[in-house]
């Protein structure tokens, strides 16, 4: 266990020590956000680009108990936290490396280190299967293998393992000696080297040295010895010379010889020479990527001088790794959270925190199947899933499978607990599940897609996929070019430009943005109501709305005088004051503001009223996109810094000022005054070809019927399907209801199906559209991405002349978002 005293610590890492050395430390934690850390948890106070973890200490002291902190200062903290201890060292990320790396040299079993541009996670994953029958085995959480994640990781070794599988990960020159120290990996693994994260890099040849520098004192090195490329690195290197090489490969050389590979019924059968030996296996997948990554676990398990008919059976049951984790809309308003591939505590704990992240459900539940593989014996495992379960705030568990069903007693909650999932199913009764947040999370042989399939909400096979890891990547992307301290409102306005609602919010609150941005008092309520607790700013109030804006504390834009004493009178009669408002002014878009000419008779209203407090004056840019119009937008800067400037004075205090949308983030920084109004770039798209965003929505469908049509036939509403070769039609169930626009039939727009760009042909129809398969292998159910990677929702946007956003938010409300992260 890890067990260190805060004494113990700060001579680890040569800090200095404030308070009470003998305080004892059982974990570490760098996220502030983490409900049930426990009390024995030291809080890392990481300085990330975004939140500076020493913001957070306060709270943690306070509403967590947390009674240790590494930190870099301490002034201003310290005396507010009177019982804690504080260890302070100049560099806290560098003092938990330390910390892992001195962790890691107290264990004397093997540890295996994987890097490369793909597959790491899968190789670790899978080698944890493949391995777990001999070894108890800790290894990386998901995939935690930044240079905050690996030390995390290596802080869980215990003596209760026999061997280590860390995965390390780099997107800077000169990381991979930091995690090298920290991990120490007596066996390395490369993983295919691909282009991922090449932007930093000159060229192939630095980039694979540097991710070589995670084997400098290791005794073994496993590779493909076909990648030439890389063979050639690693035979140059001199710091590798004294490392055993064991590699892969049809190049005659290999240790692990391909001799004959072919495909049969959707496996691959591999057969490999190995010094003297021929072994046969049976790979159950076919694409490259997956037989790279079962290769270099067959090498290491030769290695390992496993039994050599285990070695083929357990390579023959390998399971894909799902890392997704999805968040759909259930039955009775319920949310499911959906884990159905792989169990263990790692991933359990972190799809627990997800859960926990739901706040509006009262009812926490988990339905959980037993865990294979976890190197526990079954008491020590099912008491720390117990613990695991009180700390996350479950409030109801449906255990199934016969080891959490004889271990129930460990589980100090309202519960039951079923066999298999069979018996589940057969007692189900839909009504029982209502507005509870649900977490599905069993072993791939228990097959909980079934019970997931029972508690989803279903409409038809038109689905929103909404990847929320990207959407957290395109906010930390434009808050990466914020000066220090400029506050984010994201706008979620228009039920999120389409993506959903709270659980956008959700997830943007959790990622501490300042403010959010809805249309309409209805959006805010609707926030409101599923637990949004952050500053909302309602850009159109309605004078109808008034009240209840107050009532759900939504702070209204005030844009002209009508508004403003309306809202002032509904304030007097509610005794409200000092409310929270923000003044639009007019720079030039003509749309709704006050202009110049008012601020005099403004500022005269406003220092006479207590009902109202200016939280922020801004304006909107008119053409902050185009280049064409920079000079009117610059007066539009100029013309808005005069008029704040002068309310302000009048006023008497300072309000937040702010003006820029992405286009204005993206084209002047200098600008971004006291916060940004963040729309279009958080859902994926930039309006000046910034790179580096990732999408964020993807509009799916599935085939429901082909046929057959020859010459001459038509297809379609009016017959504008007109057939001129013998043909194959691919009926989907998307159309102009969905929000797929009419303008994209007749060949206009272009889908993505196995792998091809498809045409329409024919009309678009309400419910449906029919697609010119002739030229691609298809089978009905087959998936039909409408937009996403490609075709981009740019490209269909031209298409049908109109801009991202219009397609964005033209998507129906019944086509069902389904959110996920990695
Ligand atoms: C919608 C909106 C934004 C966001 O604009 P994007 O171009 O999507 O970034 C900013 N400010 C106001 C007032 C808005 O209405």
């Amino acid at each position: 266990m890890f067990h260190y005293t805060a004494g113990q610590v700060a001579r680890i890492v040569e800090g200095e020590l404030f308070g009470d050395s003998e305080v004892e430390i059982g974990s570490v934690s760098i996220d502030s956000r983490t409900p049930g850390q426990g009390t024995d948890v030291m809080f890392v106070a990481i300085p990330g680009s975004n939140h500076d973890g020493h913001t957070y200490v306060e709270e943690l002291y306070t509403f967590q108990k947390v009674r240790v902190f590494l930190v870099s200062r301490i002034s201003g903290i310290s005396d507010k936290c009177p019982d804690a201890t504080f260890i302070r060292v100049p560099d806290t990320l560098e003092a938990l490396q330390q910390l892992a790396s001195w962790h890691r040299r107290r264990f004397g079993f093997p540890v295996i280190g994987i890097t490369g541009s793909n597959g790491k996670t899968i190789v670790k994953e899978w080698l944890n299967q493949l391995l777990s029958p001999e070894y108890r085995i800790v290894r990386s959480p998901k995939s935690y293998n930044s240079q905050v994640g690996v030390p995390l990781s290596v802080l869980q070794m215990s003596d209760e393992f026999q061997l280590g599988i860390f995965e390390a990960g780099i997107s800077q020159p000169g990381e991979m000696l930091n995690l090298q120290a920290v991990i120490l990996p007596t066996i390395g693994i490369l993983t295919n080297i691909g282009l991922p994260h090449q932007e930093n890099f000159d060229d192939l040849d630095e980039k694979i040295t540097e991710k070589l520098k995670l084997f400098k004192s290791a005794e073994v090195l496993i590779y493909c010895k076909d990648h030439r490329f890389v063979d050639r690195i690693i035979a140059d290197d001199v710091t590798l010379h004294s490392i055993r090489l064991i590699t892969w490969g049809s190049d005659s050389a290999s240790t692990v010889r391909i001799v004959d590979k072919h495909e049969i019924d959707g496996r691959l059968l591999v057969e490999v020479a190995y010094g003297e030996e021929q072994l046969r296996v049976e790979i159950p997948f076919t694409d490259q990527a997956s037989f790279e990554n079962a290769m270099h676990c067959l090498t290491l398990l030769l290695y390992f001088n496993i039994d050599r008919d285990d070695i083929a059976a357990r390579i023959s049951r390998l399971t894909p790794i799902a890392m997704r984790l999805e968040q759909k809309e259930g039955i009775n308003g319920c949310v499911l959270i959906n884990d159905s591939y792989n169990s263990d505590l790692g991933s359990l704990a972190i799809a627990l925190d997800f859960l926990a992240q739901q706040k509006p459900f009262e009812t926490r539940m988990l339905i959980l199947s037993d865990i294979h593989q976890s190197g526990f014996s079954p008491e020590l495992l099912y008491s720390k899933v117990a613990q695991l379960i009180e700390e996350k705030g479950i409030n109801y568990l449906i255990g199934i499978g016969p080891q959490l069903t004889r271990f129930s007693h460990f589980f100090d909650l309202p519960k039951e607990f079923y066999a298999d999932t069979e018996a589940f199913i057969r007692a189900f009764k839909r009504d029982r599940f209502g507005n509870a947040a649900i977490l599905v999370k069993g072993s791939r042989d228990f097959q909980f897609e079934r019970i997931s399939a029972l508690l989803e909400y279903k409409t038809h096979r038109t689905i929103l996929e909404v990847n929320l890891n990207a959407l957290i990547h395109n906010l930390n992307l434009y808050r990466s070019k914020l000066n220090r301290d400029v506050k984010v409102m994201a706008m979620v306005k228009a039920f999120s430009y389409g993506s959903g609602s709270f659980e956008i919010a959700n997830v943007l609150q959790f990622h501490r943005v300042d403010y959010l941005g809805v249309a309409y008092t209805d959006e805010g309520v609707a926030l409101r109501e599923a637990g949004i607790s952050l500053p909302i700013v309602v850009l159109n109030p309605s004078f109808g709305t008034y009240e209840l804006m107050v009532e759900y504390r939504l702070e209204p834009e005030i844009f002209n005088f009508s508004g403003l004493s309306a809202f002032v009178d509904v304030l007097d009669r509610l005794g409200e004051s000092a409310y929270p408002i923000h003044l639009k002014l007019d720079t030039g878009m003509h749309r709704l503001g006050f202009s110049s000419d008012q601020l005099n008779v403004l500022a005269g209203k406003l220092q006479v009223s207590r009902a109202v407090r200016v939280a922020s004056i801004f304006s909107h840019l008119a053409a902050s996109d185009e280049p064409r119009n920079d000079s009117f937008t610059r007066e539009q800067l100029v013309r808005f810094r005069e008029m704040s400037g002068s309310l302000v004075e009048r006023i008497g205090y300072k309000p937040l000022l702010h003006i820029l949308n992405t286009a204005g983030i993206e084209r002047f920084p200098e600008a971004q005054l006291d916060m940004v109004r963040m729309g279009i770039g958080l859902y994926g798209i930039s309006p000046s070809g910034l790179d580096g965003l990732q999408v964020v929505s993807s509009l799916k469908s599935t085939v429901i019927q082909l046929k057959e049509l020859n010459s001459g036939e038509t297809v379609g509403y009016s017959r504008r399907g007109v057939v001129k070769r013998p043909s194959r039609i691919a009926v989907i169930p998307v159309g102009y209801a969905d929000g797929l626009n009419r303008r994209l039939g007749n060949g206009v727009g272009r889908f993505k199906l196995n792998g091809k760009l498809v045409p329409t042909i024919g009309n678009i129809n309400m419910d449906t559209c029919m697609l010119d398969v002739t030229d691609v292998a298809v089978r009905e159910g087959d998936e039909v991405v409408l937009f996403g990677e490609n075709p981009s929702i740019e490209v269909l946007a031209r298409a049908m002349d109109t801009i991202p956003y219009e397609v964005f938010t033209s998507i129906s409300r019944r086509v069902r978002r389904i959110y996920y992260r990695e």
